[in-house]
């Protein structure tokens, strides 16, 4: 009976997650999955507002890119971590059209799988334990958890509506600037659609110069723009380069958020370090995918046009139905979110579960993403339009 000669000991259990797991706040849409779950058990026809990512599909000269590609015997060796020549090409090309700002795209260029990669990895380069990182919220929630895993010290800048969603740097304590590492801004802004001038950026360089701080900008939503407005980026402030990166992805531009593909751009050094974590990491994006973006940067941009009038037109039917409804709701001139004042006084709560409940329409509650979003919630725009005519009329139909 070889099984006896075994220890007679219970096995020690397997270890529990690590404190930075447990220190987490609470995945935002975990309470509203398990609803939605619930009422579709129950044959609910719901209608879901609640995710922003792209129901339009790449653009065909995009994917095609990716099938030539992927037949290539060379794409499928390991990538190099900071981005093939050609796609760090590409991006600077784009840079430079775009917002007039020239880029060496040897050091000025770095490849990241997804904004959101960069904007992790980071505060990791960057931040020691008992750091202070200063972030937006509410916000996009990277920038915190980031934090929390680097083991440093989140301080929050409010976003409010008096202030048109930027956040008062004077505000902030000298004694916390001093201590800080990092500054996190995002404009236009998920998810409150607001959007900052060259002026809001120029004030952002001098503080961060002012303290030594690495600003960085998630910039994921520039193209997403309406009604004639043009979103600028940070680099086009004179010296931003000594102090700041500007993160941007492909794919809410280009509807891409599957294929995982962005890049930093800004200060060499800042860039470096972010890179000296990623090749520890991560190594690089799939070359078929790079050859995918560079195809997306320097191809056609009409579509990028055409799917923005998409969402403005969904934005315009959603917004006039909320208005209709009694609601406070105006049209942002950029992203593919709108934002709105919970009415009656409701909580970001009570309003997502009436909404669920009376109209079948799922949007997030904006005390989700921080603080400072009590109160208001967040509908995304990018649903087929004949769903988001079915929300419109069914929230236009709620009652106080
Ligand atoms: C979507 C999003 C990102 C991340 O996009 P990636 O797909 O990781 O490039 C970053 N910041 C904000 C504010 C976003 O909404």
């Amino acid at each position: 009976m070889p099984a006896k000669t075994r220890s007679r000991k219970k096995p020690p259990a397997l270890p529990g997650p690590a404190a930075r797991l447990k220190s987490l706040p609470p995945y935002l849409f975990a309470a509203i999955d398990r609803k939605k779950k619930e009422l579709r058990a129950k044959g609910a026809d719901l209608i879901d507002l609640s995710i922003g990512d792209p129901d339009i599909p790449t653009a065909p000269h995009i994917v095609n890119a990716l099938r030539r590609a992927a037949g290539t015997p060379e794409n499928h060796r390991y990538p190099s971590y900071e981005g093939m020549p050609a796609f760090r090409a590409a991006a600077a090309g784009w840079f430079k059209r775009r917002f007039g700002v020239e880029l060496d795209p040897k050091t000025e260029v770095l490849s990241l799988i997804g904004s959101k990669e960069g904007i992790g990895h980071m505060v990791l380069a960057y931040c020691n334990p008992n750091d202070v990182v200063l972030a937006t919220e509410p916000g996009y929630p990277v920038y915190k958890i980031g934090t929390i895993f680097a083991g440093g010290k989140i301080h929050e800048l409010p976003l409010l509506e008096k202030n048109r969603f930027l956040p008062d740097l004077s505000a902030i304590p000298a004694s916390i600037a001093r201590r800080a590492k990092m500054l996190f801004i995002n404009y236009p802004n998920n998810p409150t659609g607001a959007v900052a001038g060259l002026g809001f950026f120029e004030e952002a360089v001098a503080f961060c110069r002012k303290y030594g701080i690495i600003l960085c900008h998630d910039a994921a939503y520039t193209e997403v723009v309406f009604d004639g407005y043009v979103s600028p980026s940070v680099l086009q402030v004179p010296g931003a380069k000594d102090v700041s990166i500007e993160f941007h992805s492909l794919s809410k531009t280009y509807c891409m958020t599957g294929w995982r593909i962005g890049f930093a751009v800004g200060n060499a050094d800042i860039l470096a370090g972010l890179g000296a974590i990623k090749t520890n990491l991560d190594s690089g994006i799939f070359q078929a995918v790079q050859e995918a973006g560079i195809a997306a940067l320097t191809g056609d941009q009409t579509h990028v046009a055409r799917n923005n009038m998409v969402a403005r037109r969904r934005r315009d039917i959603l917004v006039k139905a909320l208005r209709d409804g009694g609601w406070e709701a105006s049209p942002q001139q950029a992203t593919f979110y709108v934002w709105v004042r919970a009415p009656w006084g409701m909580t970001s709560a009570e309003c997502v579960e009436r909404l669920l409940a009376e109209a079948g329409v799922v949007c997030t509650p904006g005390s989700g993403f921080g603080r400072s979003g009590e109160g208001y919630v967040r509908f995304s725009l990018t649903a087929p339009d004949d769903q988001i005519s079915a929300a419109a009329a069914r929230i236009r139909g709620m009652r106080r």
